[in-house]
């Protein structure tokens, strides 16, 4: 039996690309979106059922229409992971206020829009899953993360309150939180005391964090539940962490 379309945000990198090359061991066709396309297509994937787009997650007609293109090859998206983020770690007293947006627009509006594009179908189906890509930082506050504490706690809220109103229909509304992971994500940091304060906290750890395949392996996990069980949140963290 044809599998059906698997829909996943930031696939250029870290987890997105792990949980890309999970979902393609297993044959889905897959629709890959980051704005940097050329990334994803240097993935070792199989690109057979694969569709690429360089969408910004915060365009939301682009998101669409991606989503909408790929639906007329493979069929409705079964599940959607709105992964793509960024954590811009810095002080409110002085970080560039553009930082704050940049996070809220695209780890909150986001995740909304992709939400947006999926769930009238997956209602009508009785059918479909979302997975929203939280963070240990939407349960619990870290120094340096206030914007972005304030986007991952949104992300918490909006996916607890959807996936209430779509229950009913048989729809599952997921999250995964995870502690830090060996990503991109501290790459875009543009405050170097944030920045330094973080490797310092990572050096209590051993110096290194989470693997992101084990975050992949978590999103897994929840999907291949049966359509009737939703495993509403998974918390994955390096034993090393203590926050
Ligand atoms: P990476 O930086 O490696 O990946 C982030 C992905 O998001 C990239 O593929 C990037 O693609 C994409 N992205 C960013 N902005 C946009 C945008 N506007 N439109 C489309 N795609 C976008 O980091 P991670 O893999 O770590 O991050 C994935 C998610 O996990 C994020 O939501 C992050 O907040 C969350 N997270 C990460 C943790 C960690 O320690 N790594 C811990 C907890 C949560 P491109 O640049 O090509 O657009």
């Amino acid at each position: 039996m044809n599998k059906p379309l698997v829909v996943i945000t930031g696939a250029s990198s870290g987890f997105g690309a792990e949980i890309a090359k999970l979902f393609n061991q297993e044959d889905y066709p897959m629709l890959l979106l980051g704005r940097r396309k050329e990334k994803i297509m240097k993935l070792p994937l199989n690109f057979e059922k694969v569709v690429v787009d360089s969408v910004d997650v915060t365009d939301g007609e682009a998101f669409k229409n991606s989503i909408k293109e790929a639906e007329a090859v493979y069929g409705p998206t079964d599940l959607l992971i709105n992964n793509a983020g960024v954590m811009l770690l810095g002080n409110v007293q002085n970080q560039e206020p553009n930082e704050w947006k940049t996070m809220i627009d695209t780890n909150v509006l986001g995740v909304l829009n992709g939400m947006q594009a999926v769930l009238t179908n997956m209602k009508d189906r009785k059918h479909g899953t979302i997975i929203n890509m939280s963070s240990l930082a939407g349960r619990k506050t870290f120094v340096n993360h206030a914007a972005y504490v304030a986007s991952k706690f949104g992300v918490h809220g909006l996916s607890e309150t959807v996936r209430e109103e779509v229950s009913s229909y048989n729809v599952r509304v997921s999250l995964v939180a995870p502690g830090a992971a060996e990503t991109e994500l501290l790459t875009h940091v543009t405050d170097q005391q944030a920045l330094s304060d973080y490797e310092a906290w990572k050096d209590t750890m051993g110096g290194f964090t989470m693997n992101p395949v084990h975050v992949a392996e978590a999103v897994k996990f929840i999907y291949d539940m049966p359509q009737e069980v939703n495993i509403r949140e998974i918390d994955i963290a390096a034993t090393r962490q203590d926050g």
